[in-house]
């Protein structure tokens, strides 16, 4: 089956299976609060992004604009980081900063917000990366207060479509890549690359 088609189906049926046994699957309207840090993904789900992307009228140098800008966050405030991401570190520097203390961004001030978030809402909100749809099916949300399931096998068994996702292109012996989502863009939708890109995901949809 086409592997995006396939992430999609595994998307489907975890969002059904969790809203039958009685968990919100969706943010609440107008909420983004969550929005304002970045996370990793795996690379499957930054070629969803981009197929979710490629299916509505967007302007892709919209989101590659707001990479670069992120990125020149980066490379402003946090070059260290920036290093660390370019060494695939399993941790990210953000997740250790706990004095939150500054405002109303998760980890650090004015860090802009992901490049999805347009006008408050998540351009990609059906196929926004695991990350962001497990946070807000466990306790961790405050708002949707969801049972934590974390410690129940059965919910557990039915997730695994979801960690089949970033699996998809998984080589034997080569360790699964995993950026955040800006970073992908910043890297990989350079105008010289582009055309590699596309075809690589041309290749996903139609193989
Ligand atoms: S992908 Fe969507 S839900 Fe996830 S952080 Fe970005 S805007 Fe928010
Ligand atoms: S997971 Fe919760 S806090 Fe995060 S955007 Fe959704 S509703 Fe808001």
């Amino acid at each position: 089956m086409k592997t995006i088609n396939k992430m999609k189906i595994n998307i489907e049926y975890v969002d059904s299976f969790l809203a039958k046994h009685g968990y919100l699957v969706k943010c609440l309207n107008g909420c983004s609060d969550c929005c304002y840090d970045y996370f990793y993904a795996s690379l499957p789900e930054f070629f969803m992004s981009l197929q979710a992307l490629s299916e509505m009228p967007y302007n892709l140098d919209y989101f590659y604009n707001k990479s670069l800008k992120t990125e020149a966050y980066f490379k402003k405030y946090l070059n260290n980081e920036l290093d660390r991401l370019s060494f695939k570190a399993p941790f990210l520097l953000a997740n250790q900063v706990v004095d939150f203390s500054e405002g109303e961004y998760i980890n650090y001030p004015k860090l802009p917000a992901c490049i999805f978030l347009t006008n408050g809402r998540c351009s990609i909100y059906k196929y926004r990366p695991n990350t962001c749809r497990k946070y807000g099916t466990t306790v961790t949300c405050e708002y949707i207060q969801n049972n934590d399931y974390q410690e129940d096998d059965f919910t557990n068994y039915h997730l695994y479509p979801l960690y089949e996702n970033t699996r998809m292109l998984d080589q034997a012996n080569v360790k699964p890549t995993a950026y955040p989502l800006w970073y992908y863009y910043s890297q990989f939708l350079k105008p010289e690359f582009r055309s590699y890109v596309f075809s690589k995901l041309n290749d996903l949809v139609i193989d």
